[in-house]
């Protein structure tokens, strides 16, 4: 496959035999499907494609293989099986803690507490609320995207029926002091929710211990199959059904089980939470060498996102002068897949609505890299964007309007 030339000597469109392997370096918008979990799942397509409602033997040993994978969630996470239902992912299950809890407590409150760093699935439900005649209080963050407990203490009232903050963030990776925001709502008598995707497999995570009420997971971050997602709810949690029709899921989430897709994802989670004390070391160590070599070898580069209350697999930068959405094609045609707060080619030319709540200005907001590390990254593919990112960069920086003299 041909690569973009970066060498000083080569003019923009010369390209060089590269490498054979895709640097694979975005391990936050989704992850590849483990063998392990394709072996799980391919039988439950053809052989054994029973419904779980039905009552032949067939069918029962569906259900069998469901609640099998209902109490691997649950282990993964220190729940019972019964407070698992399954999702078709991390934004149903959002929409679902979300909008549930608003429903079913309308007659007690109408005010909801978020934060101003959440996934879409969760700043846009809120949105939406508030059409309906909600409140929502979007909590501002510190400088490394972290909620201060203290803010969600003022914040509440008589009024709040809900407090959701996520467990790690999607763009930066800062982790939020999820158990102290949880003891402060559960003070006043408010369930606490939580968007665990980022967190699952990374980080280790205790339903009881943390205090949350409700949790959404996603399949697809973890190594599981796109579409699979699953929400916690604590016994007694006050809150609306998802959608109507048949009985699974205890009634609250009609429409038949996706087998397949659900006994991948217990096969995942399983495995992801088995290798976490092996797998993020070594991913944070990989970071680490990764955020050190650039600031190190880029000028005018800055840290994005908590130093050190980080995901293992989260880096991400900002560089000065130049548009995310140029750098990540440059990396792409020199094979490696990366992602930004930039969105200069998306309907909307807002920067990151993360960044710009970490205070970053606009302009360094556009010029911010993300790269998410997953266990097949290797020393060799670290090496690589360290020895390729500075030329792409420096590169930018000589092409763009915003650019000081001195890198003309
Ligand atoms: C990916 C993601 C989601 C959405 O999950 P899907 O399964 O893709 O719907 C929600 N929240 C966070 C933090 C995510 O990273």
């Amino acid at each position: 496959m041909k690569y973009l030339c970066v060498e000083p000597g080569c003019s923009m469109n010369t390209t060089v035999n590269r490498r054979s392997r895709l640097v694979y370096m975005d391990h936050a918008a989704t992850t590849p499907v483990r063998p392990e979990v394709v072996e799980e799942m391919l039988p439950c397509f053809t052989e054994r494609f029973g419904n779980p409602s039905s009552v032949y033997a067939l069918a029962r040993e569906a259900r069998v293989t469901l609640e099998k994978a209902r109490r691997q969630v649950a282990d993964a996470i220190g729940a019972n099986p019964k407070e698992i239902y399954f999702t078709s992912g991390g934004t149903e299950a959002d929409n679902w803690a979300i909008k549930g809890v608003a429903a079913a407590n309308r007659k007690k409150g109408d005010h909801i507490i978020t934060s101003a760093i959440e996934h879409h699935a969760v700043i846009h439900t809120c949105q939406s609320l508030e059409k309906q005649g909600y409140r929502v209080t979007y909590l501002p963050v510190d400088e490394f995207g972290r909620v201060d407990p203290a803010s969600v203490e003022e914040a509440i009232t008589d009024k709040t029926i809900l407090v959701s903050v996520m467990t790690a963030n999607n763009e930066i990776g800062t982790i939020q002091p999820v158990a102290e925001i949880a003891k402060v709502a559960h003070d006043h008598g408010v369930p606490f929710h939580t968007d665990a995707v980022q967190a699952i497999g990374a980080i280790p995570i205790d339903v009881d211990n943390m205090g949350i009420d409700l949790l959404s997971l996603s399949g697809h971050k973890f190594g599981g199959p796109k579409g699979t997602g699953a929400l916690y709810i604590r016994d007694k949690t006050r809150i609306g059904t998802f959608m109507d029709g048949g009985a699974q899921e205890r009634g609250r989430r009609a429409g038949t089980e996706n087998v397949p897709g659900i006994v991948g994802l217990g096969k995942a989670i399983e495995l992801a939470v088995a290798e976490m004390p092996e797998k993020s070391p070594r991913l944070a160590a990989m970071r680490d060498r990764l955020i050190k070599g650039i600031l190190e070898t880029i000028p005018e580069t800055r840290l994005n996102g908590h130093p050190t209350e980080r995901l293992p697999n989260n880096v991400n930068v900002a560089f000065r002068y130049v548009e995310g959405e140029s750098i990540l094609l440059m990396l792409d045609a020199l094979g490696i897949a990366a992602s930004t707060g930039s969105a200069c080619t998306s309907a909307s030319l807002e920067p990151s609505h993360v960044l710009v709540a970490c205070g970053l200005p606009h302009e360094e907001a556009h010029g911010s890299l993300r790269l998410t590390l997953g266990s097949r990254n290797t020393e060799e593919d670290v090496d690589y964007v360290l020895e390729v990112l500075p030329r792409v960069i420096e590169r930018l920086r000589r092409m763009s309007p915003l650019s000081p003299e001195r890198y003309a």
